[in-house]
């Protein structure tokens, strides 16, 4: 590969400078420094970030902690070029139209696809009909404009690499985007690319909660830097891709990265293990008044549910696998128990109504199909309702945050005395499972039984 190839990253969230970052980071740190990121953003919210990370020459110190609260300070390395902002992505286009960048990754949120529940995009969003029309609110809409400029330069191939929390991430993505270049009409760019660009499924790991002002505190302790970009993560990293880059890669298994021939066994345990229980630790410790995830993963009721939800459905559901399941659920439950990552209940329980069809559907059909009731997993979509009803009683103590939440219409939902039929009813959320009289009994009884629960006082919390 030549000594300059860039890396262009979409998403200039936390996640991007604690994962993909990191690895790159790495690359260069072993000597290998043919390969450098360029980052951007397609919403205006990461400007002021955008601006300090080039104030600090694209360097920012990542924190990790172990479980036992070990913390560890690196100065990343790998962001080579900031693209500044503007509502014209300029710089990304610029950028992305150049040979030299020969992938272009992006993380722009779970619901930042803008899918049906089944997988095809839905061209009834707001978001997605603007850019159809030429605007650049949605990933499909940037990479429109890029693609277009690389392909009027020459079309030399890249790799597009979805890093998002999506099942079958890059098929998914990928499929969403020739759609979209469809519906624009755009023949010429969707042949392009077809040919030119490969989508390559990934599963992404690593806990990265939006950093509080004490983690610039510690990293200035810790490091003496003033970091106004400072990010923090768990020790815990995992990333596994496929290995299907049209344009080159960088030698990722030099540093850990698994480049493997099917992501899928990775990414069912991934979503179903780690994901859903995550979403239902969150909207089960909101209902109680936890504000953590840590927190609320040590209150026995909540563990226990979670334990139950994987071990009684989900490790049925997805055995034979290559990986040690068993040994994943508690990996996994560890990880989340974790004192030393504030993560927060508002971060992890958002976007709910993409992660129960995306995450939570698939296993109480398969226990169906397998002719088991999914009683462990019923309790998801409960702990989902009895948490839309706060927000739709205005009752949480945060903010919800919603990338497909139709506000109006589901505080109608809500406002009736049957909410509940209402929302199990929803296609969107539970496919044809909707429609059947035994979920609608069970999550009804699963309801009721969490009413119950909810009355009783918690047990205080261990200390962490
Ligand atoms: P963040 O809130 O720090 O950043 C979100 C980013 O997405 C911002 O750049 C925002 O501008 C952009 N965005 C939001 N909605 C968008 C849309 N509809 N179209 C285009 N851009 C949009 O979040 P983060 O911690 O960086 O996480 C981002 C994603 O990374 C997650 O949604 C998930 O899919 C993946 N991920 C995160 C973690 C984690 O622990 N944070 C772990 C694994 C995977």
């Amino acid at each position: 590969m030549t000594n300059n190839s860039v890396w262009m990253h979409i998403g200039a969230g936390s996640f991007h400078r604690a994962h993909q970052a990191w690895y790159l980071h790495k690359l260069r740190q072993q000597g290998d420094e043919c390969w450098g990121i360029a980052l951007g953003n397609i919403r205006s919210d990461a400007a002021p970030l955008l601006q300090q990370l080039a104030a600090q020459s694209g360097e920012y110190v990542l924190e990790t902690v172990t479980p036992e609260g070990e913390r560890a300070y690196e100065t990343i390395t790998s962001l080579r070029k900031i693209l500044p902002w503007d509502s014209d992505i300029s710089a990304l286009v610029e950028q992305g139209a150049k040979t030299e960048t020969r992938v272009i990754s992006f993380t722009v949120t779970e619901a930042g696809y803008y899918l049906t529940p089944e997988h095809e995009l839905d061209l009834e969003q707001a978001d997605v009909q603007a850019d159809v029309k030429g605007d650049i609110r949605t990933i499909y809409g940037a990479l429109a404009r890029i693609l277009s400029q690389r392909l009027a330069k020459g079309g030399a191939p890249v790799t597009l690499l979805n890093c998002d929390n999506l099942r079958h991430n890059g098929e998914r993505f990928r499929h969403g985007f020739l759609a979209f270049l469809a519906a624009q009409g755009d023949r010429a760019l969707a042949d392009w690319v077809r040919t030119s660009t490969t989508s390559p499924n990934t599963m992404v790991d690593r806990i990265t909660p939006r950093p509080t002002p004490d983690v610039a505190e510690r990293v200035k302790a810790a490091t003496g830097k003033d970091d106004g970009a400072a990010v923090m993560a768990e020790s815990f990293i995992q990333w596994v891709i496929e290995d299907d880059f049209i344009a080159g890669r960088p030698p990722l298994e030099k540093v850990g990265v698994e480049l493997v021939e099917s992501v899928l066994p990775w990414e069912e345990a991934k979503i179903r293990i780690l994901n859903a229980t995550h979403a239902a630790i969150a909207w089960a410790g909101t209902l109680i008044g936890l504000n953590y995830i840590d927190d609320s993963t040590r209150q026995p009721a909540i563990y226990q549910l979670a334990y139950d939800y994987v071990t009684q459905d989900v490790m049925p559901s997805l055995s034979p696998s290559p990986l040690n399941l068993a040994d994943y659920r508690d990996v996994v439950l560890a990880r989340f128990s974790n004192p030393y990552i504030k993560d927060t209940n508002q971060r992890v329980g958002a976007d709910g109504l993409s992660k129960i069809p995306g995450m939570v559907t698939p296993t109480l059909r398969e226990c169906y199909q397998r002719g088991a009731e999914p009683a462990a997993t019923a309790v998801l979509p409960a702990l989902f309702f009895l948490f839309l009803q706060r927000w739709a009683d205005d009752d949480l103590p945060y903010t919800y945050q919603d990338g497909v939440l139709q506000a109006d219409v589901l505080r109608q939902q809500f406002s009736r005395s049957d909410a509940l039929t209402a929302f199990l009813s929803d296609s969107a959320l539970f496919g044809e499972l909707a429609q059947d009289k035994a979920f609608h009994a069970l999550v009804t009884r699963t309801v009721a039984d969490l009413q119950n629960w909810l009355k009783q006082p918690q047990p205080a919390l261990a200390e962490g």
